[in-house]
């Protein structure tokens, strides 16, 4: 698809202009609107990319049905594996280029996200192996009589998928693969924000030979996500995003009262006690935000430090983020590229202001990023405030940049205490070397996951979801593609 320049420092250039995937055709945007994907790193218009509105979901939901209701219906378990193994080996085949997509539309550095690229096969892979491992269950049952009673696993139907720009393969593919995998139909409409490599993902489907209908991109902005989430036609939705989008979300289900799966904001609690190796605790905890410029909804973002060690482990964590290297996402060298966008940039540096209003000390970055080379980009250093509150915004809000807020804590109690003082629960940390500690703290944190003297890893075995406000359902492992199927009972008289 693109002309990726063989020097991928390259300034960035128009790729080209994109259009919509439905019932296997691609098509312009019913209003014909296009909308523009820009390059973070330097502001640049990158790709003009067809905008679907509310019509061009109609189509795509009929599509999708249709498909659902066609020979699709009958496909075999080991056809749907054998398509998500295709896909899979296309995009090893495109690897780089790729990369270069999700780099050059979300800012992520280069490095970084050719070293993920293993996420979205592995995925695919993961997925393709529980299309064969479907399986219901009999049940023996107390009726009078003699009655066979069994329970078998069905499709759920047209599965709509919203996503966010922060890891835009990846993302699209945790929704697209269980459903195909269940043998459903799915309609993406990825970010408005970072399109391309969705875009080029259903190419590679198309490729791969899943039929027209099965997978439709409608890509565009809320509108199309809104037009999806209150569809009639739409049987499951699944969601990552903000929480305020989330809610938007199972107000609009309500219609047709659709499943629903959310994975939303956090303000993840992580916990560093002063008898941790505390030199991979500060990388660890450092790394738990700036990576991806913070732009991950389980980043550790509230770093809560035992009192005696608290000023020079937060200052160890503040030289780790001085020490990365700010760039353009394409240079090799660069370890935090830019934020995703203007309104992004806007947003972190409100609370970059609104950290030192409240009385929090600013301990390292805390403004945008304004030497020559990154003016026109949105870019925003690491940075640290300490001596933040539990009730200042900075604490309470998640922020969705490279910013960390360092609290301190003078017992394992008073730690739970302000760890769980949040309306979210998707990721938390522990660091310590006490492994009775480490198990009565990871017990008693109400978040979905918790790492213990580590952050951040996430396998495709592993489920991962959140507690209360950071939503519901889980993504990941064996019981996600229950997620896409439905229970039936079935109840025979053999009398
Ligand atoms: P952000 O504004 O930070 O990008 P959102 O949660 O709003 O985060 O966006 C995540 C996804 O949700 C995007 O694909 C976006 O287009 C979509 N979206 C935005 N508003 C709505 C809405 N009201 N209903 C459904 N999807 C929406």
């Amino acid at each position: 698809m693109p002309n990726t320049p063989n020097d991928p420092s390259r300034p960035a250039i128009l790729l080209r202009d994109t259009r919509l995937l439905i019932g296997g055709e691609w098509t312009s945007a019913r209003s014909g609107q296009t909308f523009e994907s820009v390059d973070p790193s330097t502001g640049q218009v990158i790709a003009r990319l067809a905008r679907g509105g509310e019509a061009d979901i109609d189509d795509a939901v009929a599509a999708a049905r249709r498909a659902f209701e066609g020979p699709w219906r009958g496909t075999k378990p080991v056809e749907r594996q054998r398509l998500l193994l295709a896909i899979a080996d296309l995009i090893d085949r495109h690897r780089e280029e790729l990369a270069y997509l999700q780099s050059l539309e979300f800012g992520g550095p280069i490095s970084v996200v050719r070293a993920g690229m293993s996420r979205p096969t592995g995925l695919l892979r993961f997925y393709a192996g529980l299309a064969t491992a479907i399986h219901g269950e009999t049940i023996e049952n107390s009726l009078p009589g003699h009655f066979l009673s069994y329970a078998l696993k069905e499709p759920i139907g047209v599965v709509g998928a919203i996503t966010p720009w922060n890891g835009p393969l990846s993302v699209c593919i945790t929704k697209i693969a269980p459903a195909i995998a269940a043998g459903c139909t799915v309609v993406l409409k990825p970010s408005e924000e970072a399109s391309l490599a969705a875009v080029r993902l259903g190419e590679l489907a198309v490729e791969a030979g899943v039929p027209p209908g099965v997978l439709n991109i409608v890509t565009g902005a809320g509108d199309a996500g809104a037009a999806l989430a209150a569809h009639p036609g739409v049987d499951k939705l699944g969601f990552t995003g903000s929480t305020v989008t989330g809610q938007a979300i199972i107000r609009a289900s309500a219609g047709n009262v659709k499943r629903l799966s959310l994975e939303l904001g956090g303000k993840s609690p992580d916990i560093v006690f002063a008898d941790a190796d505390l030199d991979a605790a500060a990388r660890g905890a450092a790394m738990a935000v700036f990576a991806n410029s913070g732009q991950i909804c389980c980043a550790g973002s509230r770093l809560l430090v035992e009192r005696s060690i608290h000023d020079e482990f937060v200052e160890r964590v503040a030289a780790v983020g001085r020490s990365l290297k700010i760039g353009h996402s394409l240079d090799p060298a660069t370890q935090i590229g830019p934020l995703v966008s203007r309104k992004q940039l806007d947003r972190v540096c409100g609370y970059l202001d609104a950290g030192p209003r409240e009385g929090a000390q600013l301990v390292s970055g805390g403004n945008r990023c304004d030497d020559d080379a990154l003016r026109d980009g949105f870019f925003v250093p690491p940075t640290v405030f300490a001596g933040v509150r539990n009730d200042m915004r900075i604490a309470r809000e998640e922020i969705f940049g490279p910013v960390i807020s360092a609290i301190p804590f003078d017992d394992a109690d008073q730690a739970l205490a302000i760890a769980n003082d949040t309306p979210f629960g998707l990721g938390a940390g522990v660091w310590t070397r006490d492994v009775k500690k480490a198990h009565r703290v990871s017990g008693a944190l109400r978040s979905g996951t918790v790492w213990i003297n580590c952050y951040l890893q996430m396998d495709p075995s592993i489920p991962f979801g959140g507690y209360r406000m950071s939503g519901y359902g889980r993504e990941f492992g064996t019981r996600h593609i229950d997620e896409f199927m439905q229970l039936k009972s079935v109840v025979l008289d053999m009398g």
